[in-house]
């Protein structure tokens, strides 16, 4: 099936939607809108665009889902994404803040073989360089249990699983005090007023961090620092 940039911009916000909320599986007009950067009004028309294809299931009221064949559209693209910035980070030499804007562009090339001899070429990743899981071959996206940073109270120990990509100044941040996927750390404290922590690294270093910074990191809690 040949899918606009649009449409695959649009099925990709829709998947992005729904696998970030805990709750509703459906994504409303307005995340959409909020989403794309438009108003709900265009949304729609694509939304029914979309459903005459069979890749959305629209609930007037609820918002849409993607049917199947739209879950395996939206999962190539990201597949894609996260290929081509594992590919500009390490075969590349681009820093993880710059890769994000480029991917945007190479995902919608959809050549299969492209994509398989990338993927190869890779050496088969299994996660791009924020630490997001990229979905198989199948277009199977594994299942994962992290939780934010945020959630972590003092005296808890935690590794860093994936970081959100979409600001360039906080990854810059986060290089700098080299706090990326796999990373471990304590939580030494918990300051009540504004929720920031002080956490110390495997290395001895201490850092705070704000509160605006732990919401935008997903851990995965250790038992004991390994
Ligand atoms: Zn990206």
């Amino acid at each position: 099936m040949q899918l606009s940039r649009t449409e695959q911009n649009y099925l990709k916000a829709i998947y992005m939607i729904s696998a970030s909320s805990t709750e509703a599986v459906e994504a409303s007009t307005n995340a959409i809108a909020a989403r794309m950067d438009t108003r709900p009004a265009s949304v729609s028309d694509m939304l029914r665009r979309l459903s005459d294809k069979g890749l959305l299931n629209h609930n007037r009221y609820k918002g849409v889902t993607l049917t199947e064949s739209g879950m395996q559209q939206a999962l190539f693209i990201v597949r894609r994404h996260r290929l081509w910035e594992h590919f500009l980070v390490h075969s590349l030499g681009f820093r993880w803040d710059e890769i994000h804007e480029i991917a945007e562009e190479l995902e919608h090339v959809s050549h299969p073989e492209l994509i398989a001899r990338l993927d190869a070429f890779l050496g088969n990743p299994t996660e791009d360089p924020h630490g997001e899981l990229i979905p198989g071959a199948h277009l199977q996206m594994p299942h994962r249990h992290t939780k934010p940073m945020n959630s972590l109270i003092s005296g808890e120990h935690a590794r860093v699983v994936c970081v959100d990509e979409g600001s360039d100044v906080l990854l810059k941040y986060l290089d700098e005090i080299e706090l990326r996927p796999g990373s471990h750390f304590h939580v030494v404290s918990v300051e009540q007023f504004d929720n920031s922590m002080r956490i110390r690294k495997k290395d001895g270093s201490e850092w705070r961090i704000t509160r605006e910074v732990s919401n935008s990191v997903q851990v995965e809690r250790l038992d004991r620092m390994p």
